[in-house]
Formats: structure tokens, sequence, C-alpha cells
């Protein structure tokens, strides 16, 4: 008999709201998949899947041979190399695995972990010592192929109901991960690592649904199919909790959906303060198909197109027609208003596999080959996407934005490439938007204090809060074990960003910003107070942040900003916003 303990853990909260429903428990390791059923009118898709898969393994596989041939352990290689082929050709692997997939109307994955149990229950009763050790040769061919149909996405969104009672308990995720959860519509995410403004976290809260994380314990103490709360605005989540707190939390579910529908009433609404400061909200987007968010919270643009996200969950890395296809279609979609497309930002916590640079074990990432440093590591990288930029640019209202600049040389270095690539598309008579606004992200804290350059050549500047908090403070933002550390409100952030705000409005260059900060509508009023006009966010916290700007008189708060910025301790501060927003 199974007995069911009752009790709460806290981490945190990095994606507001309730959930209630019961656990899926997946881990980082590849064989430990997730299952679910495919829609009887995709299962030919789902088998399609299996076979793409099978047949990327079989190249990866031929590469090896090839690359390997030369080497003093080529005869090793070749002979680990034709145990594989011949397992993957195998009709226990593919034949049987398709015939689950039928039979039982599941995910690829699922069924092929199934055929592969079932497989080496057999191996288990040979008595011959080498083939009972070609187990782990069956292990890890399955292994490749599971990875392979992670870059295979394809069709297999889960069918999990529209409102999705499934919350996933993870020991750690990453963004790419996240990202491709999107299709499993879960209801919340849990994890036991990552920070507050992790690229998962952020994923998460673009998908608007409760996340937790830092929880440290809860993939080995939660079990699976258990009912839990997930309160992402306490950071808690409540395992198998008694009816009165269910029931309790059942009313502030309802709450949450009566107050999201009441929001919805502030769409057309325009983002100005009672006394008259206007003010404009973007929303800030990972993937191509997120843009159509923007007209359903009433955004005036794209803040923030987080590009990098397109190369992630895929094999090869996407070439310039992908990429000018994918851009097109959002400034397209966006029909004249704003896209801000920020040029790549892998590296950190965001790497592909085919990235030269990104192969070794870097000693400390958030601080190495990130960003606008790997494109100028990876020029060709670089280029190829600038193509598709500027080729897009002629069908909307495209502005580009470069990340992580940290100085005059770096500004110059990433403008000559610009323009270089911009003289090959005359030379090569292609069109492109002559009169791009060319941006740039501060987020280091450099760029923040010297600033002038900055002012200087690019035409609009966006505050990226997450790594300016991150950089200033050295907090590693996706580190759950400093997240007490991890302060946007720490006085030297507010002052950095007063100076940023006050030189950028002498000069007349308009300034967004598009890091986490500026969707918690508990800083609203505080931003306003330092100069922000723009906002740019995830567009499920938008119509919180504009209900706030609606309701502010920012005249009558001079004084109090004034204190704020005077403030030394953070203790303090916090203590004057909740103050200020409550006047
Ligand atoms: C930021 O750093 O604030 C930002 C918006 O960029 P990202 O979160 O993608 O690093
Ligand atoms: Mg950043």
């Amino acid at each position: 008999m199974t007995t069911t303990s009752n009790f709460s853990l806290y981490g945190i909260g990095v994606s507001g709201g309730i959930a209630i429903g019961r656990t899926k428990l997946v881990s980082h390791a590849t064989l430990d998949v997730s299952q679910y059923q495919i829609d009887p009118a995709h299962i030919t898709d789902e088998v399609n899947r299996l076979d793409l898969a099978i047949a990327g393994v079989r190249n990866e596989l031929r590469a090896l041979r090839d690359e390997m041939a030369t080497s003093e352990l080529a005869d090793d290689i070749e002979a680990f190399i034709d145990i594989q082929e011949t397992l993957l050709n195998d009709d226990a692997l593919s034949e049987n695995t398709k015939a689950y997939i039928v039979e039982h109307g599941c995910n690829a994955e699922w069924a092929l972990v199934q055929q592969m149990d079932a497989w080496l229950a057999q191996f288990d009763q040979i008595e011959d010592e080498y083939l009972r050790e070609r187990k782990f040769d069956i292990m890890q061919v399955v292994e490749r192929v599971l990875k392979q149909l992670t870059g295979h996405v394809g069709v297999a969104a889960p069918d999990v109901g529209v409102e999705s009672h499934t919350i996933l308990v993870a020991h750690d995720l990453s963004p790419a991960d996240v990202l491709q959860y999107k299709y499993h519509r879960f209801a919340a995410f849990v994890t036991d690592l990552g920070g507050a403004t992790s690229h998962t976290a952020i994923v998460a809260r673009s998908l608007g649904v409760p996340a937790l994380s830092g929880l440290r314990l809860a993939r080995q103490l939660i079990r699976e199919g258990e009912m839990v709360i997930v309160d992402g605005d306490s950071g808690s989540i409540i395992v198998n909790p008694s009816r009165a707190v269910l029931a309790q939390y059942r009313e502030r579910y309802q709450q949450q959906k009566e107050r999201r529908e009441a929001l919805m009433s502030l769409v057309r609404r325009r983002p100005k303060t009672k006394d008259g400061v206007e003010t404009s909200l973007f929303i800030n987007i990972e993937m191509p198909d997120n843009f159509t968010a923007a007209q359903k919270v009433g955004a005036q643009g794209i803040g923030l197109f987080r590009t990098e996200f397109l190369y992630l969950n895929r094999e090869e890395l996407p070439d310039e027609r992908t990429q000018f296809l994918a851009y097109r279609r959002v400034v397209r979609g966006m029909k004249g208003k704003p896209v801000i497309l920020r040029t790549l930002d892998l590296g950190a916590d965001k790497i592909h596999a085919g990235i030269d640079s990104l192969a070794r074990v870097m000693p400390n990432p958030a601080l190495g080959l990130r960003a606008i440093r790997l494109c100028f590591a990876e020029q060709a990288l670089f280029t190829t996407q600038l193509r598709a930029i500027l080729r897009a640019s002629v069908f909307g209202n495209l502005k580009m934005m470069i990340p992580l600049l940290s100085s005059a040389e770096e500004i110059r270095q990433a403008l000559d490439i610009i323009d270089g690539v911009k003289k090959t598309l005359d030379e090569e008579g292609v069109a492109y938007d002559r009169n791009i606004d060319i941006g740039a992200m501060i987020e280091v804290p450099s760029a923040a204090i010297a600033i002038e350059p900055f002012l200087k050549r690019f035409s609009f500047l966006s505050i990226g809060t997450n790594d300016l908090v991150q950089y200033l403070l050295a907090v590693d933002r996706s580190d759950q074990a400093v997240s007490r550390l991890y302060d946007p409100v720490h006085p030297a952030m507010l002052r950095l960003l007063s100076h940023v705000l006050k030189h950028a409005e002498k000069a007349k260059i308009p300034v967004s910003m598009c890091g986490e900060m500026a969707g918690d509508p508990e800083m609203t009023r505080l931003l306003l107070g330092l100069g922000l006009r723009h906002f740019s966010m995830s567009a499920s916290t938008l119509l919180a942040v504009k209900e706030r700007i609606l309701n502010t008189d920012l005249g009558a708060q001079k004084k109090s900003i004034a204190r704020i910025l005077r403030s030394n301790s953070s203790l303090k501060t916090r203590a004057l916003i909740e103050q200020l927003n409550q006047s």
C-alpha cells in the first residue's frame, strides 16, 4: 500500500499564478522520456518522425566512420559503428517500435524506450557474457535515436487537453527543453535548479504558466501522479494538499482566471498615465509564431525577438533562407508595427552543438564567448544572420539590435561587419532597407557607465536588466544558490538605470527596457519615475503593467523617487517601492 504524505517545498516563483494538477516527472537523462497520446490523425506523422530520426542516426554513424577513418583507433571505431548499425537495422528497434506507436497511439520516444526495455530483458536471459555486454550498445543506439527525435519535434505535440492540469517536475530544464514543452501545454513547471531570470524561467513566463525553480529536492521528493498546488506568486508547491487547502486554492485559481479576463478590457486602452504621460508597451518573443500574442494583448510592437531560439532544438544551424523566412513572417505579420530583432545571443545557457567555438568547456560561460562575442569569433554565423535580417527588412518595420556590447571598439567592429554585409548585398543587387534602425542592448555595466559612444552610434537603446543585474552584482542569473543576491532594486542598479535614462533623454535617443524588470507591475511606477517610457515584456504580463500605468500619477511621485534613489539599502528601497505602489 502506498501512503501519501502532505508537505510543502519552497523555491523561487519565476512565473506567477496558480496551477493545480497531477505531476509528471521528467529528468534530463535522455532515456527518461515522457509518455503522451498522439491524435489518431497524426499517427503516421509520428511513425515518419521515428523513420527520420533513425535515418539521422545512420547519417551520424556514417559521418563518424569517415571522420575516424585515418585515426589510430579506426579499427576499434569501425567495429563499434558496425554493431550500432546492425542494431539500428534490427526489426526489434525500428519495426517493433513503429508497431507499438500504432497499437498504443503513443509518442515515438515512449514506444522506443518500451521496445528497448523488452529487448534488454531478453539479453538478461543470455548466458554469453559478450552478448550480455551488447546491452550497453543497445542503450547507446537508442539514446542516439532519442536525441534525433528531440531535434524533430514536428507534430508530436501531445494532447493533454486545452486546459492542461499536468505539472512538470524536473531536476533541471534547459531553455530548449521548455521551448519544446511549449507544445505540451503543461499547467506549470517545477525545477530543482535555476534562478528567476534564467532563460528557462523567461520561456516559462512567455508561455504564461506558473513556474517555480530552485526547489532543490522536488524531483526526488515528489512522486509521479501526485496532486499538487503550484503557487508561482509565493514560490511554493504543496504536495497532496488537504481538502480545505485545495478548496482555498481552487477559489484563488478562479479569482486568477477572473482577473485575467478583467484585464482583457484594457487591450484597447492607450498606455497613458493619469496625468497624461504617454508610454509604449511591446512584447518579447522567442519564436516567430509568438508574434500573434502582440495583437491579443494590444502591444505596439515586438520590442525583443530573441532570435537565438531559432537555433535551439534542431540538428543543423538554420541557413539564411530559413532565417529570412522566419523574420519575414514576423515582420509581415506585424503589419508595419515595429519589430526589434536581436542578433544572436547564443552561448552561456543557450548552446548549439554545431558551433565549434561553443564545443569546448568554458570555465565561466556567462563571462565567456556569448552573444556578439561569439558572432565575432564565428563571423560566418553572424553574416548569415545579418543577410537574412537585411533581406527581411523590406517587408515591414524591422529594426535590429546587438546584444552584450561593452565598448566603443566592439561597437565599431559590429557596425563595420554590418556595413560589409550591406555592401555585399548592394553588389548582388539584393534589396534591403537602407535606413534600417540599428540599436544596442545596454546589459553590461561598462556600456551603461561609459554610454556616450552608444548614444552616438545607435538610433535606439534597450536596457537588458536580466544581464545588467547579473554582471553589475556578480550574481549568476541561472544559479539558484545565489538567487538571494540577485537584486534588481539594489541601489547601484537603480542609480545606473537613472544614469542611462538621463543621458539617453539628453541625447534624444529612445531607450526601452526589455529585461524582466520591465514586465513586473511592482516596478512600473518606479521605472516611470526614473524616466522610462518604453517597456517590452512577456505578453503574459503586459496588461497588468498597463493597468499600473493607467493608475499612476507621475507628477505626484517625484519626491518618492528621489528618496528611493538616495536609499543605500535594498530593504529600505523595497519598503519605499511598496509605499509608492500603494499611493
Ligand atoms: C536581458 O539581459 O535583460 C535581456 C533582455 O536579454 P536575455 O534575457 O535574453 O539575456
Ligand atoms: Mg541579455
